[in-house]
């Protein structure tokens, strides 16, 4: 079986297969592990598959668990309030360490950019994002991932925030979160830009975010004026559109590969 991607789901998938049965080779571009990146927030869903890696306590040391927190309105006032200790902050380097420390010996290594895919292969699973060429091979240029007019701008200031202040806040077609991550505070801003280049300025999207969220609570205005460009990232969203089956003969897709999403996990958001 060839596995085309070893991002955060073609690791978890090479780490569970079971080695006696499966022989799996692992196709991934990137010739090392990323060592910097913004918190990932896992809801219970995604520790349970974590947890049959058999990696949960070793995720619970490495993340910030999240226990309180509220989607809020852009003055901070709280509309719903979150308790216990379902959501935890995990780093996304940190979080592919793990993942990647289950993959057995067993399992082949090919570092490279599949641009074929292997033609003598029982099964190909593709793992390899929202611009999947196996998606592509497979589903035809039809089924290629679109931009939406969505940008993604997010980065890590020192100091945790007030527990008062931790949550999302959503504003009309824009939202922002703030929220702990080991010693620092991860935040991320997410809001219509309109169509624009793929390639994003980080400090103009910077520029851009404290324009739009200048309104907001005095918490968002003072991680705001924290950030740096040196410690932003700023990203279009793309997603995969929806497909009406995910495999096709000895083909299946999986992760982002087959429904990379918004922010807000729904449908592509109009044009403003
Ligand atoms: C701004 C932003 C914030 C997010 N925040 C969260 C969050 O808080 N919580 C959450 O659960 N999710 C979050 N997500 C979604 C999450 O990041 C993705 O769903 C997840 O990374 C998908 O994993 P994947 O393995 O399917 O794809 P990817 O992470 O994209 O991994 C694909 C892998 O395949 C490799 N690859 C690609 N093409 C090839 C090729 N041709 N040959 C060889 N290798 C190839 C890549 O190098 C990469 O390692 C966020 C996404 C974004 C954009």
């Amino acid at each position: 079986m060839d596995i085309i991607g070893g991002g955060i789901a073609g690791l978890a998938l090479a780490g569970i297969l079971d080695p006696e049965r499966f022989a799996v080779t692992l196709h991934e571009q990137r010739p090392e592990l990323p060592s910097v990146g913004t918190t990932l927030a896992m809801w219970a869903g995604a520790q349970a598959a974590i947890a049959r890696l058999r990696l949960l306590d070793q995720l619970r040391d490495a993340g910030t668990k999240l226990a309180s927190g509220a989607l809020r309105d852009p003055s901070g006032q709280a509309m719903l309030s979150m308790e216990g200790d379902t959501l935890l902050g995990i780093p996304r380097p940190a979080l592919l360490k793990l993942l990647d420390s289950a993959v057995p010996t067993t399992v082949q290594r090919v570092t490279g950019r599949v641009e074929r895919l292997p033609r003598d292969s029982w099964l190909t699973v593709g793992a390899d994002g929202v611009h999947s060429v196996v998606r592509r091979t497979h589903w035809g240029s039809r089924a290629v991932a679109r931009p939406t007019p969505v940008l993604a701008v997010r980065g890590v200031i020192p100091g945790n925030p007030s527990p008062e202040d931790v949550g999302e806040y959503w504003g009309r077609g824009n939202l922002f979160g703030l929220a702990p991550a080991g010693e620092g505070t991860n935040w991320y801003a997410s809001f219509r830009s309109g169509p624009g280049p793929d390639q994003v300025d980080v400090p103009e999207a910077l520029d851009t975010t404290r324009r739009l969220f200048s309104g907001h609570a005095a918490a968002v205005q003072h991680v705001l004026a924290q950030a740096t460009a040196e410690t932003t990232l700023a990203q279009r969203i793309w997603i995969a559109p929806p497909l009406a089956r995910y495999t096709r003969r000895n083909v299946v897709l999986i992760g982002d590969a087959a429904h990379a999403m918004t922010p807000n996990l729904a449908a592509e958001p109009a044009n403003p």
